[in-house]
């Protein structure tokens, strides 16, 4: 039996993590869920799982949750703020790593500095720290295997012992695939007025919001461009990125020999989930047989530059090194927030990263201080960028 904390159980991955738990009572026990600020759906996940500890990010929210778990006669114990989190994420023999941005760089840390088992779907944490963060893991001992459908699946594919770098092993690409989102076929100069609504209805995967914007700019293919050099320590020239549409062909790796090895599976994140939960057994997830007669066909493309300069953007950081990635990352989050709250348009997102990204200096980060003060710089660039009209350079009309 292993104890699992699930860092926000709350979100869409954190859902179809406690789905897989569910069918596996026997083999996972849970030990820590966390929420935000969600008290009715913590507590009724904590009913459900009866777990020893239930966090909330926010003090009220905590306070509130204790009430209810008082009034239902449960015996879990309620933590607050980013110290409840990280001594969850620590206790735990597995933990999921789901909270959504920033946010989930120290728990995320906490249960990888315990030297836990840590399922990485938190992709900023990475993007942010990800020297100090693969530093981390090599001191510790932590086992960290990728929730990202893509990364995952490109785990699946190297073999087992992937130390060395992937170039030592016979890799010669890795082909990141990307569904294009809802807009990969909308007219350009209709994008400029996309709502939050149709930004956030992905063809193929049901997500969060944050990550659902992030698909649609195509930033996420970015931030997993980021991502994948450090989980594979490969450098950006070696990952190509190629559109997708259906989504069953989670990512490749081509080895020098010719040889392509994909992964494959109905778009579903319980495959993932459970894939690294029992790594390296397999276990049931609940997803159904991938029916590739009833699929036809599938297709890939390459990525179009003018649409998507996230795209761009992500690779500059990605090849500038420094803290250019985490500043990219903090814009991003200040602009997918200004976004959905109506306050930037949304072909605007890439201006105001590219402003920021100029007007930040990308130092090496040496500490997870310096990150943090990298990122607290790109946020108020941001948000002094976003409260000054006219700052940000006039929308070309495409
Ligand atoms: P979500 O918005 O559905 O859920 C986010 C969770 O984090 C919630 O439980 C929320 O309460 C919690 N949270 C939010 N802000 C927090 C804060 N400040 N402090 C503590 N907790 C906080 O997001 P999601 O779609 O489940 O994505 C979670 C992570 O997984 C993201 O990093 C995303 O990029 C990654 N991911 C998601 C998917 C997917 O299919 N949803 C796929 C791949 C990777
Ligand atoms: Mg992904």
């Amino acid at each position: 039996m292993q104890s699992v904390t699930v860092l926000g159980s709350t979100g869409s991955i954190g859902k179809s993590t406690l789905d897989v738990l569910a069918r596996h009572p026997e083999r996972y026990q849970v030990l820590a869920l966390t929420a935000n600020s969600q008290v009715a759906l913590l507590l009724q996940q904590v009913i459900q799982f009866q777990p020893q500890f239930a966090v909330m990010r926010d003090a009220d929210a905590a306070q509130q949750l204790e009430n209810a778990l008082c009034r239902e006669g449960l015996a879990t114990q309620v933590l607050s703020g980013e110290e409840g989190l990280c001594q969850v994420a620590a206790a735990a023999d597995i933990t999921m790593a789901a909270i959504v941005g920033a946010a989930g760089l120290l728990p995320t840390l906490a249960a990888v500095e315990a030297g836990r088992k840590v399922l990485l779907a938190n992709k900023e944490a990475l993007v942010m720290a990800g020297g100090l963060f693969m530093q981390a893991v090599a001191r510790s001992g932590a086992t960290l295997l990728p929730i990202d459908s893509e990364h995952n699946a490109i785990f699946q594919c190297l073999p087992t012992d992937n130390g060395g770098g992937v170039r030592e092993q016979g890799v010669r690409r890795i082909l990141l695939t990307a569904s294009g989102g809802p807009f990969r076929n909308r007219s350009l100069a209709s994008l400029a007025a996309v709502t939050p609504d149709e930004a956030c209805a992905h063809p193929n995967w049901s997500m969060g919001r944050k990550i659902s914007v992030d698909s649609a700019t195509m930033m996420n293919k970015g931030l997993e461009l980021i991502e994948a050099c450090w989980l594979f320590d490969t450098p950006p020239a070696l990952v190509e990125v190629v559109v997708h549409p259906q989504s069953v062909v989670h990512s490749m790796v081509e080895y020098v020999d010719g040889s392509v090895l994909a992964q494959l599976g109905n778009p579903d994140m319980r495959t993932p989930i459970a894939h690294a939960l029992a790594w390296p057994e397999r276990i049931d997830s609940g997803v159904g047989s991938l029916d590739l007669i009833a699929q036809g066909r599938l297709d890939f493309e390459a990525p179009d530059p003018q649409r998507f300069p996230c795209l761009r953007l992500a690779r500059e950081a990605a090849e500038a090194g420094g803290c250019a990635s985490a500043v990219l990352n903090a814009a991003n989050e200040v602009a997918v927030a200004a976004f959905l709250d109506e306050q930037l348009a949304f072909v605007e997102i890439p201006r105001l990263l590219e402003a920021v990204m100029s007007r930040v200096e990308s130092v090496e980060p040496e500490t997870l201080e310096a990150v943090q003060a990298a990122d607290a710089q790109a946020r108020r660039v941001a948000q002094d960028i976003l409260a000054t009209p006219g700052r940000l350079p006039a929308t070309e009309r495409q």
